[in-house]
């Protein structure tokens, strides 16, 4: 089948997930696609993060979005060749504050199916002989796990190789106005753009960076060695993060922030999110730290990275880990949005999740932003 000229084209800037979510969407609702992207290839926050598809742990408005995320990733997975591990999540409880946030989780109705896990379960989960008999767990067990780095490549591929998609890799936006992208290699006409220019977004649209709030928030990660890497077991969360995901609400999260105030003020310093997910090619990806910036310095704090080292080596019963690599990853924050979603002019969409969670949700947000455009696409394709 070919597709004819009057096919409506999209151009989107940026390949990075929410780019390439865009993309797939635009695709299947048979459109004509192209990807700008200034880097030789994706390097921004969806290549640092940690592959985390966290779906069981948002709730509010996030919550329809990451079901149907959950929903949309393993048909993309699919057809771009990634590997999806259903790993599931771990929400560990190690004191009496964090096990109340998990009583007190249990009773809503978001973690209806979440599966309550004793001290002998969370040993085996997490690899380690045993455990504190007080240590409880909650298993999110829809979560799934990707290699962020293979899994945007990969998309990316997929979108080029189709017959009505393009990628253009080490081209650069320098402005957009209705029906026209100028870039460092020319002029492209477009019946739509979709800015996904992630923290960058501001570049091109100050005015809504502006309007927003729209500043950067710098994390710090590492990838280190599994200790026991025979297989690929859930992610981990864990008390800090009871106090960043959106399901986890109520007098118990309260006070976990107000006994971590008191015994642990340099985690909530660090704005410490203490997780990680485990992949099978024998590493783990472990963080994160949180800093607001304007424009991030590129500096990494090393006290930081000790505690992450020590908190997640404590996690996991092992002795000190063997760091592979550190790097700090950038996504775009605002204090009062979790998603920035508007039309600065017609013909034009600006896209940016301005929390944690884009790996998560970009699926479903490429989904619903092509669900709302009216663009008529022609009657046949000959
Ligand atoms: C350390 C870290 C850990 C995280 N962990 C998780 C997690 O486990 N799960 C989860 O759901 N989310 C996680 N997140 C959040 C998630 O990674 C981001 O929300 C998501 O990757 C944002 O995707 P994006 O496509 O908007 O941004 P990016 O991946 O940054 O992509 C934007 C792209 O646009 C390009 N671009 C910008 N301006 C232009 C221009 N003018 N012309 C051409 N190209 C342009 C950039 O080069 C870039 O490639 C994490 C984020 C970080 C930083």
């Amino acid at each position: 089948m070919t597709t004819t000229h009057t096919t409506p084209h999209i151009v989107i800037v940026g390949a990075g997930i929410i780019g390439l979510s865009h993309a797939v969407a635009a695709l299947d609702a048979g459109y004509r696609v192209t990807v700008l992207e200034q880097d030789a290839r994706a390097v921004g926050a969806s290549i640092r993060n940690f592959g985390h598809l966290g779906f069981g742990a948002h709730g509010g408005p996030l919550a329809g979005l990451a079901d149907e995320a959950r929903i949309l990733w393993p048909s993309i997975a699919e057809r771009a060749g990634i590997d999806i591990h259903p790993t599931g999540t771990l929400v560990l409880a190690r004191d009496e504050a964090e096990r109340a946030v998990l009583t007190e989780a249990r009773s809503q109705e978001r973690f209806a199916h979440a599966v309550p896990v004793d001290a002998r379960g969370v040993a085996e989960m997490l690899g380690r002989p045993e455990v504190d008999p007080e240590f409880r767990g909650l298993l999110l067990p829809g979560d799934l796990t990707v290699n962020p780095r293979g899994a945007v490549a990969a998309i990316a591929a997929w979108v080029d190789a189709h017959e009505r998609g393009a990628l253009r890799f080490s081209t650069t936006v320098h402005a957009v106005s209705q029906g026209v992208v100028s870039t460092s290699r020319g002029e492209i006409t477009a019946d739509h753009v979709i800015i996904a220019a992630g923290h960058l977004l501001g570049r091109l649209f100050p005015d809504i960076a502006e309007e927003y709030g729209i500043g950067e928030c710098a994390l710090q990660m590492l990838r280190v060695r599994e200790p026991e890497a025979e297989q690929v077991r859930p992610a981990v969360l864990t008390g800090t993060s009871m106090l960043r995901y959106s399901a986890f609400s109520g007098p118990a999260v309260d006070a976990l922030r107000t006994h971590l105030e008191r015994t642990r003020p340099d985690l909530l310093e660090m704005e410490a999110n203490l997780m990680l997910t485990r992949h099978p090619d024998g590493t783990i990806l472990i963080g994160d730290t949180h800093a607001a910036h304007q424009s991030a310095p590129p500096f990494l704090n090393e006290t930081w990275s000790a505690t992450v080292l020590t908190e997640l080596a404590d996690v996991l019963g092992s002795g000190p880990l063997e760091v592979l690599e550190r790097w700090q990853g950038v996504y775009a924050q605002s204090a009062n949005h979790d998603i920035v979603s508007v039309q600065p002019a017609p013909g034009i969409t600006a896209i940016t999740v301005t929390t944690g969670i884009g790996m998560t949700l970009g699926p479903a947000l490429g989904a619903r932003t092509l669900a709302a455009l009216n663009l008529s696409l022609p009657a046949t394709h000959s």
